[in-house]
């Protein structure tokens, strides 16, 4: 026991997570009979639907799993975005790498209630209160042009938007992602537009587009409109092959969003969802009225249509690889189509799969790490079984990538499992994985993706595949898979993580900003990774001119894979105020090559595969004119945040504080930083409060960051109903330009002053946004201290207000301090520094 949780401990300490990830993704799924029915009825069914909406949970779960499940057709979610916006429930990353979240929670869902999962290459930049801006952020060609894309590839039927295309959608995201399904609605089948992308898709006209009518926020938000075209669909129908009720299966994906704190019920009974036609053809009754949804609309078919029902008539649940001859020829009988067809594609695959589960067929091929560097030499280890009596012959197994083809003429006797091991080699000039469209520098509008044909794609497809090749019934067959790195957790069991190319050596940096408030050096951490066996070199940190680094380079020799060292860098500050970039170099030996390292970001949580990322290994340094007079903070931590490490690099002392810490003498703190939404997360806030305000009356700082108000939808409520002293109420205010100009409204005020004299430029270089949540009325006790307003918008004063209480000073703030300090926002440092220091 004590030799296992030291290995765990030493483990963590390591920088790799443990990567925890259950699910099946990418791997051959064998299905139950009821599963494999649904897989044959699915067969039918000939059309499509793709639904759009802005983020990640947008989507209607339930609709969708109706749409794929009960309808059993074709249907694709689009969120424009990845949810980089967004803030994190569940841990500390926040912009691209929560939208590597997301999307990994969306494939998630979908793994669950089937559909399948697109993005344009839109970035969530944040709030948005208009269509026109959300629209001008991504650039009105781009965005429009990702839709058409979208369609012309997938070629739906019918479309479904979640939102409608005006301010009732409450983000200028959601309104936009209707006005654009609706305007490539219109355009999609026009080849004169968007000309460039006829190379690889052709025009398509879906029959008609919907809104699947919600207005976010509203009291009963999809009551069925008054409007003519209005139709209505029953989706909380249960499906007896799956022993769930379409509303069980939603609340399942849907409680997938967890990075969002979106677990939710399943429903059950009765649900209605309404669409109201928004283009094309009018709809009486149901939405896909007058599409053709059976092999009528391909031609030639009369034989596939028969062999599926045949299929579907005599398939014996007990015994579901009887069902594989009349596949087969099924099979045989669609390649005999027009190969080019979607549907006969589509339905392949489809037949593929089925035959696979019939069978109970496994295969799998797993290499000895998750990760291996170009030109290293590594195991992998590849497994066979067939689990029925049926006859199955193994011809071969190839893995592209590392030119490995092995012929063979192999019998599969029922239940025995066939395994390989053989050693393969990376090739040298593998790219290390990224997802794609993080490869170049990340734009506030839309990510740069140089390969047309990925757009859309949720992730990268899969660099290192194996192609077991089949006979089946005398036809030969060719299933591919993704190679897949397989280890035993002792307490979650059995996980599966991606394998990925690493770099030969990665150097991670202790800080991605290194703040100096004074002239004192500062301590640069460097823990360097093997990516392989045997690396060595020199390390060496780039600073910007007028500052300087001690020493000069230091040399590393890393034996052994994945082996870590520590080594310290020191930085002298330039004497001069202003921001500048570190940047780390490595040069290595064998093969001799020098270039900007790489450092290695781990990103794992339970509910998803774990995501390993290489971004460039630079941190911002910044020299600040600062003061500050408080040194000694207490920390209520709430859904976490990076403030506390922002604190330390200005030389505070920062202690965490919880319930128990409430029986202690809190006088010794200059000031209580309460994190973002802990009146939101924390229970045994409710019973500190009493303590917290008896701190501030005798004298005490106290400074709440921003809460959400609760009583909607998603958000918890919060867990006191007096957040001050004096009352007031937070409500959903907010100024989301960065750019929008801070009104002083009483430039006296000390916390404008003192120590440091706060002007018009400490407002420069924020990021994302002003303020969230922000103070909408309070008593006049209060102080309000901004304000600030976004274009053609009122003036709000609630982004800090301020009370003296007692002795003491009281403060909340819906101001965006825990994305700033940890982007080293400089004045963002200056008013946090005056706010704490209030009191002195
Ligand atoms: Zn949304």
């Amino acid at each position: 026991m004590t030799n296992r949780l030291f290995l765990r401990n030493l483990f963590h300490t390591t920088l790799a997570i443990t990567a925890l990830f259950q699910l099946s993704f990418g791997q051959s799924k064998p299905a139950a009979s009821g599963a494999i029915l649904q897989g044959l009825k699915k067969l039918n069914v000939v059309g499509t639907v793709l639904y759009v909406a802005a983020h990640p949970d947008d989507e209607n779960t339930q609709l969708l799993t109706y749409l794929a499940n009960e309808r059993l057709l074709r249907t694709g979610y689009l969120a424009l975005t990845r949810g980089d916006g967004g803030q994190n429930l569940i841990g500390s990353e926040q912009g691209e790498y929560i939208g590597v979240i997301r999307t990994q929670e969306l494939l998630a869902a979908r793994r669950i209630d089937g559909p399948d999962q697109f993005f344009s290459r839109a970035n969530d930049f944040g709030f948005s209160k208009s269509t026109d801006e959300a629209v001008r952020m991504w650039g009105q060609e781009q965005i429009l042009g990702d839709v058409v894309w979208m369609i012309r590839k997938y070629r739906p039927d019918v479309i479904i938007t979640r939102f409608p295309p005006d301010s009732r959608a409450g983000h200028g995201h959601h309104s936009a992602s209707a006005y654009l399904a609706e305007e490539a609605f219109k355009i999609a089948n026009d080849p004169t537009k968007y000309p460039e992308q006829l190379k690889w898709v052709k025009p398509w006209q879906p029959k008609r587009i919907f809104w699947n009518v919600f207005i976010p926020g509203a009291f009963m938000s999809n009551k069925k409109p008054d409007e003519p075209g209005v139709i209505s669909v029953e989706t909380g129908l249960y499906n007896p092959l799956l022993g769930k009720s379409y509303g069980e299966i939603a609340a399942e994906s849907r409680s997938q969003h967890k990075s969002q704190g979106f677990g939710v019920p399943a429903s059950r009974g009765v649900k209605i969802d309404y669409l109201l036609l928004k283009g094309g053809e009018p709809a009486p009754k149901d939405p896909f009225d007058g599409v053709d949804l059976s092999w009528k609309r391909v031609p030639g078919s009369a034989k596939v249509q028969q062999l599926i029902n045949q299929a579907i008539t005599n398939f014996k649940s007990d015994k579901p690889s009887a069902s594989v001859p009349v596949l087969v020829q099924t099979y045989k009988a669609l390649a005999q189509l027009d190969t080019a067809n979607l549907y006969v594609k589509a339905k392949r695959q489809e037949v593929e799969k089925l035959i696979q589960q019939c069978i109970g067929l496994w295969y799998e091929t797993n290499p000895a790490d998750f990760a291996a560097s170009p030109g290293e030499q590594i195991r992998v280890a590849s497994s066979i079984v067939n689990r029925s009596d049926y006859p199955v012959k193994l011809l071969g197994i190839q893995m592209p990538a590392v030119k490995k083809d092995t012929a063979m003429n192999l019998a599969l006797k029922p239940n025995d499992v066939v395994a390989f091991n053989s050693a393969v080699t990376i090739p040298a000039n593998q790219p290390i994985s990224q997802p794609y469209w993080l490869e170049k520098p990340v734009n506030k509008g839309l990510f740069q993706v140089s390969n047309q044909a990925l757009i859309g794609s949720p992730e990268n497809p899969p660099a290192f595949t194996t192609a077991y090749s089949f006979e089946i019934d005398g036809q030969r067959f060719v299933f591919t898979q993704p190679w897949s790195y397989k280890s035993t957790d002792p307490v979650d069991g059995e996980i599966y993580r991606p394998f990925i190319i690493q770099p030969a050596v990665m150097a991670n940096l202790a800080e991605k900003v290194y703040v100096f408030a004074d002239d004192t050096p500062k301590n640069v951490d460097v823990v360097l990774r093997a990516g392989r066996t045997s690396v060595s070199g020199t390390l060496k940190l780039e600073v910007p001119s007028g500052w300087r680094v001690e020493p000069e380079q230091i040399p590393f020799n890393l034996k052994e894979k994945s082996q870590e060292v520590r080594v310290s860098f020191r930085i002298y500050p330039s004497t001069t105020y202003g921001e500048g970039r570190l940047r780390a170099v490595v040069s290595t030996t064998s093969p001799e090559k020098t270039g900007y390292a790489s450092s290695l970001r781990v990103v794992a949580y339970k509910h998803i595969p774990t995501q390993t990322l290489f971004p460039a290994a630079e941190a911002k340094l910044v020299k600040l004119d600062i003061k500050v007079k408080s040194k000694n903070i207490g920390y209520i931590a709430g859904a976490g945040d990076e403030v506390p490490a922002a604190l330390q690099q200005i030389g505070c002392v920062v202690t965490p504080l919880t319930a128990r810490d409430m029986n202690s003498n809190l006088s010794v703190y200059d000031a209580i930083v309460v994190g973002v939404r802990a009146y939101n997360t924390e229970d045994w806030l409710r019973n500190a409060q009493p303590k917290l305000l008896d701190y501030v009356e005798k004298g005490g700082t106290m400074i709440v960051q921003y809460v959400t108000p609760g009583g909607s939808f998603i958000q918890n409520g919060l867990k006191t109903s007096q957040l001050g002293p004096y009352p007031f109420v937070v409500g959903r205010e907010r100024v989301t330009e960065e750019d929008a100009t801070m009104t002083f409204i009483n430039p006296q005020h000390p916390l404008l002053n003192t120590p440091n004299k706060i002007t018009e430029q400490d407002f420069n270089g924020w990021v994302q946004e002003r303020g969230i949540y922000f103070a909408q009325e309070w008593d006049k006790a209060y102080e309000p201290i901004f304000s600030a307003h976004d274009v053609n918008e009122a003036s709000k004063d609630g982004s800090l207000i301020y009370c003296k209480y007692g002795k003491g000073h009281y403060m909340y703030t819906g101001l965006v301090f825990f994305r700033e300090l940890p982007a080293g926002v400089p004045g963002a440092y200056r008013l946090f520094a005056n706010m704490i220091s209030v009191g002195k």
